[in-house]
């Protein structure tokens, strides 16, 4: 059997689910999206939320609520999708990139404030491979100089620092449900906050500017960013299996760990004190010149006994055609720069096995 990076979760509830909505005839936005989003922020412990159709609709809606504009600047990370930064780019805002932690690929929060200048007007970190980024540092230096914190949260559901969940310790958090995240609807994204203007904003923003409580009153700007109850109800589902899906994940991961510490030249995900990882990638480094292979041979290798892992990201966000054409230039981030050079990731989600996990290891081995 193949081991693939990604395996949605599909079974017959959510086949009959999504069926029993079609044949409901209340098929767009409606009571299952409404559902989902109380059950949602009653899972990431905050008081609103509002759901979306994908999450760069999120992260695009959570910068427009936190008002993000024309002229700002945003503090983030280069080494993320690109969605992270294309959404700084939709509110007319320019993203400025800081270099990341080294041990947990993070945005370094040390950097930041040499980067804060009068115009920056918010800080979006991104809890990358299901590990939250540094958000006491970073609240702390979003307090001293009033900038808005959004939690790029789309590989993080219900991760942790100190029992405080993604989403939930920034102003405004930011999920995906795209087809491969730890909880899906196939597209879908969402918006946490404790701040209801926030959410209020965003209601009316997904929805054409209408005022959510009458049609045709249009207080705003917007877009179609509406999630419909035939995604709203694979999420529920997701939703409460989510926990199930992520020990998993945490257990495929130590399995992993136990094995891989053996190699030199191969680093395993660093997870801080008080940090719960869920491991929407498990995302190993290789040294090339301690391991003795490059990346490149041990993908083939692993390809080749129909193990598919991947690279996530292979380009630091700086170096594509969008950003750099801004004046960035290679050796502007040094550690993005060799990370993405050095990582992939081993499938690690919830259908994947001790078996296959050993499978995995006995190829490493073999090399
Ligand atoms: C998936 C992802 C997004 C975008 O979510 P979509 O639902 O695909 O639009 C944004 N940021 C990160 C870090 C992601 O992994």
């Amino acid at each position: 059997m193949s081991i693939y990076t990604a395996k949605p979760y599909i079974d017959d509830k959510i086949c009959n689910d999504v069926v029993s909505v079609l044949k409901s005839g209340m098929i767009a936005q409606g009571p299952k999206v409404r559902e989902l989003e109380e059950k949602f922020s009653k899972k990431c412990g905050t008081k609103y939320c509002a759901a979306v159709n994908s999450g760069t609709a999120a992260l695009h809606s959570a910068l427009y609520a936190a008002g993000v504009g024309s002229g700002d600047e945003v503090i983030t990370t280069p080494f993320t999708f690109v969605a992270t930064a294309n959404s700084i780019l939709m509110v007319g805002a320019k993203p400025v990139f800081v270099d990341i932690d080294k041990k947990t690929f993070n945005l370094n929060p040390d950097e930041v404030e040499k980067k804060i200048t009068d115009k920056t007007k918010a800080i979006l970190p991104v809890h990358l491979y299901g590990l939250m980024a540094d958000m006491e540092k970073i609240n702390k230096i979003a307090k001293k100089y009033n900038l808005k914190v959004i939690e790029d949260a789309a590989q993080a559901h219900s991760a942790e620092i100190d029992k405080k969940k993604a989403g939930s310790m920034g102003d405004i958090g930011a999920f995906s449900f795209y087809a491969t995240k730890n909880m899906m609807s196939a597209e879908g994204g969402l918006v946490t906050s404790n701040n209801q203007d926030y959410i209020e904003k965003i209601k009316s923003f997904r929805h054409h500017g209408q005022s959510p409580n009458k049609r045709y009153n249009y207080i705003d700007f917007g877009y179609n960013f509406r999630m419909t109850d035939i995604h709203a109800v694979i999420g529920l589902n997701q939703l409460e299996k989510l926990e199930e899906f992520n020990a998993i994940r945490i257990r495929n991961a130590k399995l992993y760990d136990e094995y891989l510490n053996e190699f030199e030249g191969v680093t395993t995900p660093y997870v801080p004190q008080g940090y719960r990882h869920v491991y929407h990638q498990y995302t190993i480094k290789i040294d090339y010149k301690v391991f003795g292979y490059s990346r490149a041979e041990l993908i083939n290798k692993l390809n080749s006994n129909d193990i598919y892992p991947a690279i996530f990201y292979p380009q630091s966000l700086h170096l594509i055609p969008t950003f750099k054409n801004d004046g960035y230039n290679d050796g502007d981030f040094p550690i993005a720069e060799e990370i993405s050079g050095k990582v992939m990731s081993l499938p690690v989600h919830p259908a994947i096995n001790e078996s296959d996990i050993e499978k995995v290891y006995k190829v490493i081995k073999k090399i």
